[in-house]
Order: C-alpha cells, then sequence, then structure tokens
C-alpha cells in the first residue's frame, strides 16, 4: 500500500483535479490512501471568515464563506459535467453546519471557532476530489477523517492521540480497503472525543499522511508538490537552485527545523520509526522521479540553504555581572518552555546568553517581563536566521552581504547568521 499527499496548490482548480485524477490513474491495481488539504488558498480564505466572525461582524464572515463555497459548486460541477447531485448535497451540508455557527454569536475562544470553520476547506476539496475520482470510473472510498484522528483539545495545535487513532485505522480504513482501490480523506484536521473539530496547525497535512503511511505500514509516503523535489534552497526566492535527488532522514529533518519549508518538520518523525521512504515529487511532471528521503545517509550534498524570518533575538546577561550559573540556564530554560518559544538557536558565554527565537509577540512581553528578574535583556526584532549546511566559502558571502549580522555561528558542518531583513 501507498500513502499519497497532494497539497492545496495541486487541486487548486478543476485542472488540478483532473491532474490528481490522472496521476492516481497510473496506480491503478495498487492500493492508494490519499490526503488531500483543502483547494489553493482556502485556508488563507478561511481564516478570514474566522476573524471577521470573532470580530462581530457576522454579515462579512458570511458573505466571504459563501463565495468560497460558490467557488467549490463551480469547481464541482465543472469536473462532474452534469453536476453530481449526491457531492453537492455533501457540499451543502457542510455549508449549513458553518452558517448555523457564523449565526450564533461566539461564546468560546477564537482558537475553537477556528478549528470549527477551518476543517470545512479540507472538508470540501476531499468531497469534491472523491467525486472526480468516481467520474473516472475509480472505487473510491471518501472517509471523514475526524472519525479516524483523535486529538487533544488544543485547538489549533491539536496532538493526535495514536493508540485511538490506531485503532480507527484498523477498523475503518483498512475495512474500507476490503471494497476499495482508494480510501480518501483529509489532510490537517481531526477530532476530540466530544467530537468537536481540531487541526494540527498549519500546512499540517504532510503529518496527517505521515502518520497513516506509519500506521498502515506503507510501503512508501509519496507528497506531491509543485517543485520537481527537494532543492537546496527555496526555489521560490533563490536563482540557480540545486535539485538532490536523495536525502537522509536526519539532513531533512535539520532542513525543516531551520525553516525550510519543502515539508512539515513533523512529517518525518512518523516515517523514520517505521524506515518508510519519503517521496517528493512534483505534480506537473509526475514522470520525474523526484528526491527520495530516507535512512540511507548521503554524502557530497551541495551547500543547503534555509532562510527562516519572524525571528528575535534576545541579548541577555546576569543582572549581578556574576558568571552565568547552570541554575540560571535552567531557570530561563524553564521560562522559555513555560511561555512557549520556539528557540533556534543559543549561545552561551561567561556572562551572558543569547537565543533566536520565533516572533511571538505577547508570549514574547510576558517571559521578558519574568526573565527580567535575573537576566537583563535586548530585544533585537525583524531578523532572520539564515543557516546554510555544507557550506562552502564561496556560497556565503553572497547570501549574507550588505546585512547587518547580529550573531554568527559555526559549528561542524554547519554555519548560521542572525542578521537584519
Ligand atoms: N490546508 C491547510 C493549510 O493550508 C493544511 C495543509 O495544507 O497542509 O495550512
Ligand atoms: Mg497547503
Amino acid at each position: 500500500m501507498d500513502v499519497f499527499k497532494f497539497g492545496g496548490a495541486s487541486v487548486a482548480d478543476a485542472q488540478g483535479i483532473r491532474n490528481v485524477t490522472s496521476i492516481l490513474e497510473r496506480m491503478k491495481g495498487r492500493p492508494v490512501m490519499v490526503v488531500v488539504s483543502a483547494m489553493g488558498k482556502t485556508t488563507n480564505a478561511l481564516e478570514t471568515v474566522v476573524e471577521a466572525y470573532y470580530a462581530g461582524r457576522r454579515e462579512q464572515a458570511l458573505d466571504i464563506f459563501r463565495k468560497l463555497f460558490d467557488r467549490h459548486v463551480d469547481v464541482l460541477r465543472e469536473i462532474t459535467a452534469d453536476g453530481s447531485i449526491q457531492a453537492e448535497a455533501h457540499l451543502d451540508e457542510f455549508r449549513t453546519e458553518v452558517e448555523w455557527l457564523l449565526h450564533d454569536r461566539p461564546v468560546r475562544s477564537f482558537d475553537y471557532y477556528y478549528d470549527q470553520i477551518v476543517c470545512v476547506g479540507e472538508l470540501m476539496s476531499t468531497v469534491i476530489m472523491t467525486a472526480a475520482l468516481q467520474g473516472a470510473g475509480r472505487k473510491v472510498h471518501w472517509v471523514d477523517v475526524r472519525d479516524i484522528i483523535r486529538t487533544d483539545d488544543q485547538f489549533r495545535s491539536a496532538r493526535i492521540d495514536l493508540t485511538f487513532t490506531a485503532g480507527q485505522v484498523d477498523r475503518i480504513i483498512k475495512h474500507a480497503f476490503t471494497s476499495s482501490d482508494i480510501v480518501l480523506t483529509q489532510g490537517f484536521i481531526g477530532s476530540t472525543d466530544e467530537n468537536e473539530s481540531t487541526t494540527l496547525g498549519r500546512e499540517g497535512s504532510d503529518y496527517t499522511a505521515a502518520v497513516f503511511a506509519a500506521l498502515l505500514g506503507a510501503a512508501a509516503l509519496t507528497i506531491w508538490k509543485d517543485v520537481p523535489g527537494v532543492m537546496n534552497a527555496d526555489p521560490r526566492t533563490t536563482d540557480n537552485p540545486v535539485f538532490i535527488p536523495a536525502l537522509s532522514y536526519d539532513e531533512a529533518v535539520e532542513m525543516t527545523f531551520y525553516g525550510a519549508q519543502v515539508i512539515h518538520p513533523k512529517t518525518l518523525y512518523p516515517l523514520r520509526k517505521h524506515a518508510i521512504p519519503l517521496y517528493v515529487r512534483s505534480f506537473l511532471q509526475p514522470e520525474v522521479p523526484g528526491t527520495v528521503i530516507g535512512p540511507k545517509k548521503i554524502d557530497g550534498l551541495p551547500p543547503v540553504i534555509i532562510r527562516k524570518s519572524g525571528q528575535v533575538l534576545l541579548d541577555m546577561i546576569t543582572t549581578d555581572r556574576q558568571f552565568l550559573r547552570d541554575e540560571t540556564l535552567v531557570r530561563l530554560l524553564e521560562l522559555v518552555k513555560h511561555h512557549q518559544l520556539t528557540v533556534n538557536l543559543i549561545q552561551t558565554h561567561a556572562l551572558s546568553v543569547s537565543l533566536c527565537v520565533d516572533e511571538r509577540r505577547d508570549h514574547l512581553e510576558a517571559f521578558c517581563q519574568e526573565a527580567a528578574a535575573f537576566l537583563d535583556i535586548e530585544v533585537h526584532r525583524g531578523l532572520s536566521l539564515l543557516t546554510i549546511r555544507h557550506p562552502r566559502p564561496e556560497s556565503t558571502g553572497d547570501l549574507t552581504e550588505g546585512r547587518r549580522m547580529l550573531l554568527q555561528i559555526r559549528a561542524g558542518d554547519v554555519a548560521q547568521y542572525v542578521l537584519e531583513d
């Protein structure tokens, strides 16, 4: 069995959906679990619905949602020619649910409403994708992933209960394959034990697919993207990115940790645990083999360049100018944990310590207030973290040129720079 994940860009419109149908055509005769994201920029649009609703602008929320919904119906009608009555009725159920919710005043947290509304993007895209495959004569079974993926109630960053989920995969997914070649479901979303919808964090569909691959013991996971595979630098911002045909899990984990957006950082863990290879391939050039990520260490990689923006540097020095003791560091890291900061880099000296963290304004302010009890803090905002793995002397200069450098670390085969944007 294989697991395929199709992101929003691959199913953005009727043409994209037809293309995915033809990619799946090549898999005829082999069971494949298909995980799909919301169409195109639907998640962003749904976020604006939630914002308007929560700010008390109900009409605006309804209006944005309605337009988005209508676009989905249009795509469905386009791909099924005469429109599939069953699929349209299914879409309409989701519309009714959202509209009901929008009619009441919010009484719970923003994050709760976010998840109840945003999950509809994936639900709608998968109904349309299923109708397309059925129209092409495929035996496909649509599954509401909220019946499978059980999570806690940390809305917007829910964590999966793997034990419960594994049981559902055995009961529902494996059973569905006894009568279908394709089982198709949503990425990114799940449900609590009280049947409230949850989401796993933006771009979380990769992670959903990896969890399914692990629980199904899949031969491989393939993530279909709009790039031919993993490149040594972000092709959107780099002129001549170099294609990397093979990578180790470790290398890929390092890349995603420092901000490479090619796959969601959490994706690799379940795969590595079961030694399942991950293929990153292009849905635009499905004949090209793409990048394979697996257990084998790969030598001779080109310099890998990763930029993470939205960084804040905290330069901290002991208030009494005594040496930085272990207890002080422990206290500091406890605060980091308590305020949920994401530390990307840490450097210590005799009296001082510097942290490069993701910008999260309210969390940072609370953190600084508490840390000020034992450290003098200087906060530098508007920065980015440049990580170069396997750097070559000639590759570094151009990337840092003309920008103020606040911190620089060279350790083993990795160079890192905190730069002003
Ligand atoms: N649709 C969600 C997002 O755009 C999840 C995903 O695409 O992975 O973040
Ligand atoms: Mg996406």
